[in-house]
């Protein structure tokens, strides 16, 4: 790779769990989760994903399980779809209409309500482009070089150099998150180091600028890091991830190939053991379980019967969401109608915020001639 950026913590797998501060995190979502349960109008949520395939189940166990709990909640919601964000690791974003389509039916079919929740694209909200311009200035080169997601990013890219775009990717995640003011976004552990840089941004905007952004905190699920069959982050571009829309012989073929280990006692151990223990967490995801549990119960009868019962736990959990994709499907004109009710409401918002931004940083008197 033809970097001059200092990739070796990238290493080959997922950095740790303590580097990334997931310990810190994890007791601090506990806290947030207390206060949303007391005051849910306090909380206004930003979440999203890239267009690049289906959502599985990482993302489902990581963050949109707690966007539909927060939903239920009362919570506000915002869910951006971030399009322009798919070429930081790619040179074009194929299939961008059918990937876009792919995902508001995922988000519609696990429960996430257009009613009640905004759903958007990041390329239509121009305003999301201009707040990135001084954001940009608050965030010196040797603070992104810093950012172990990023250099895992990079070493997982498809390009053999790293563009802007790529390295600048948790400035526009500074931009997608503060335009709406939103103070709580739930993610998997990987965005840990990004929503750092989001706080950053708010933080020094506010002392340059006078206070006008929240510090936003991140929430993080039981399950903020989901292996995939291959035993690394479960991820749509890696080829190891189980669609929520997966058939369930789709869902069979996969778990049947999922790398375990040799010890035939099945044990739940995610640091010494962690393709066993990810399909062990999997089936008490799905079943509400302990995962030492329901390690027990497989105990000396072997992988085959972990992956069983994990095939028989995904598909059953996941059958009336896939039936209710199904049904979604038939009607294209709905995912318009959706996207264009979630733009314009998201354009508005934006819009706003750049208002203040503009006459925060003294820039507005330019527009006005
Ligand atoms: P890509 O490989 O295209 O980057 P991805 O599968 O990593 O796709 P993203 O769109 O980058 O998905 O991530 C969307 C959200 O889902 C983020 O909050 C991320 O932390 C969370 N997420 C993704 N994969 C996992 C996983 N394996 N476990 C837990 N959370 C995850
Ligand atoms: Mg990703």
């Amino acid at each position: 790779m033809t970097t001059h950026l200092d990739t070796t913590v990238a290493a080959d797998a997922t950095v740790s769990a303590d580097a990334l501060g997931v310990p810190a995190a994890q007791r601090r979502s506990a806290v947030l989760e207390e206060s949303v349960r007391a005051n849910p109008g306090r909380f206004r949520v930003l979440t999203g994903d890239r267009p690049t395939g289906r959502l599985h189940l990482g993302h489902y166990f990581g963050t949109v399980h707690n966007r539909v709990r927060l939903q239920e909640l009362g919570v506000e919601m915002m869910v951006l779809i971030a399009d322009y964000q798919v070429l930081t690791d790619r040179d074009v974003a194929d299939r961008l209409t059918e990937h876009v389509a792919d995902l508001v039916l995922d988000y519609l079919a696990v429960g996430i309500d257009p009613d009640r929740s905004t759903i958007f694209t990041h390329s239509a909200v121009p305003a999301l482009n201009q707040l990135l311009v001084p954001f940009l200035s608050l965030i010196s080169v040797a603070e992104l070089n810093r950012n172990p997601t990023v250099k895992e990013e990079i070493s997982q890219s498809r390009q053999a150099s790293v563009s802007g775009l790529m390295f600048t990717y948790p400035v526009h995640q500074a931009a997608d998150i503060l335009f709406c003011k939103a103070n709580l976004v739930p993610v998997g552990q990987d965005q840990l180091p990004h929503l750092e840089v989001t706080r950053m941004v708010a933080r020094r905007f506010n002392r340059r600028y006078g206070r006008l952004f929240p510090e936003p905190e991140a929430l993080l699920s039981t399950a903020p890091l989901l292996l995939g069959t291959d035993g690394t982050k479960m991820s749509k571009s890696r080829g190891n991830a189980i669609a929520l829309a997966a058939s369930a012989d789709e869902t069979a073929r996969l778990i049947r190939g999922a790398k375990t280990d040799a010890g035939r006692h099945i044990t739940y151990d995610p640091d010494t053991r962690p393709e066993v223990s990810s399909l062990v967490l999997l089936a008490a995801l799905c079943l509400d379980r302990d995962p030492h549990l329901v390690a027990q119960d497989i105990g000396g009868r072997g992988a085959a019967a972990l992956k069983g019962l994990v095939t028989e736990a995904v598909n059953e959990y996941l059958a009336p969401v896939r039936r209710r994709r199904a049904e979604l499907a038939e009607d294209r004109g709905h995912i318009r109608r959706i996207l264009r009710d979630g733009n314009e409401r998201a354009n508005a918002i934006a819009e706003a915020t750049l208002r203040q931004v503009r006459t925060a940083m003294n820039t507005e008197s330019s527009h006005s001639q």
